[in-house]
């Protein structure tokens, strides 16, 4: 089973349903490939509980983006917790995402909200990436690895986590990396992770970074990626839909 994940970001209002309608429809048309793959969308909080329920027992499933790292409720302004989305019927949730580790989030609160959101019931897809420079200095496996044990422990239901790798300096940057370097570090990871963690559950793993229907041609010749986190091209149901297409291509 492959992943197509998208990542709104702070994209969306309620309207913005009409492109997850979308992809909808075309999940159900795709009667050759649609049961090889599952799409999941991560709106932003504000349309979840629409979102959710529109879609509640439909091809697609709804994620949410990020959650408090801990309560059910308390008096933390602005924030959400993992019950209050789970509330919701959903699923999923991304938790680690570059651009909130940028703005704060430590391993130490990542390792919380991955121990809320599985509290919860959720399924979490935790992303990891190293920077640019971590990758010149060839720093990128150890850097990787590292993410992973500071927060990821060996008595979490492993099988509720899907790693996400994003490298830094590819999300909305156009630059991928090389076909064979992608391929390595997957390998590595999902060998380091069986290691560490002394488990036979094969850990899925997606990559995200400038994911769109030409990238993609070369992606799909990596056969242990089990799917894509897609920022950009999410938003517009027609190149998300190509992602698609070209992926089974
Ligand atoms: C992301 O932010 O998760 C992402 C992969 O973004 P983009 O596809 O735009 O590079």
């Amino acid at each position: 089973m492959k992943y197509f994940i998208g990542n709104w970001k702070m994209f969306g209002i309620p309207g913005s349903i009409k492109i997850v309608d979308r992809i909808n429809k075309f999940l159900n048309k795709d009667k050759k490939n649609n049961k090889k793959y599952k799409v999941i969308i991560a709106p932003p909080h504000t349309l979840l509980q629409d979102f959710s329920q529109k879609f509640k027992d439909k091809k697609i499933s709804i994620s949410a983006q990020n959650c408090f790292y801990k309560d059910h409720f308390g008096a933390h302004t602005g924030s959400v917790s993992a019950f209050m989305i789970k509330r919701l019927g959903i699923n999923h949730i991304i938790i680690g995402h570059s651009e909130n580790r940028a703005s704060g989030e430590n391993d130490v609160i990542l390792k919380e909200k991955i121990f809320t959101a599985l509290k919860n019931n959720l399924n979490i897809i935790f992303c990891i990436g190293e920077n640019k420079i971590q990758k010149r200095k060839k720093l990128t496996t150890k850097v990787l690895k590292k993410q992973i044990t500071k927060v990821l422990k060996r008595n979490y239901n492993l099988k509720k986590i899907i790693i996400a790798y994003e490298p830094i300096w590819s999300i909305g940057t156009g630059k991928v990396p090389k076909t064979n370097e992608l391929k390595k570090t997957v390998i590595i990871l999902k060998k380091f992770l069986k290691l560490n963690f002394r488990t036979k559950h094969n850990f899925q793993i997606l990559y995200g970074g400038s994911v769109d229907n030409k990238s993609i041609h070369n992606f799909k010749l990596i056969k242990e990626l089990d799917g894509f986190l897609i920022g950009g091209a999410s938003k517009s149901s027609k190149k998300f839909i190509d992602i698609i297409r070209n992926f089974y291509k």
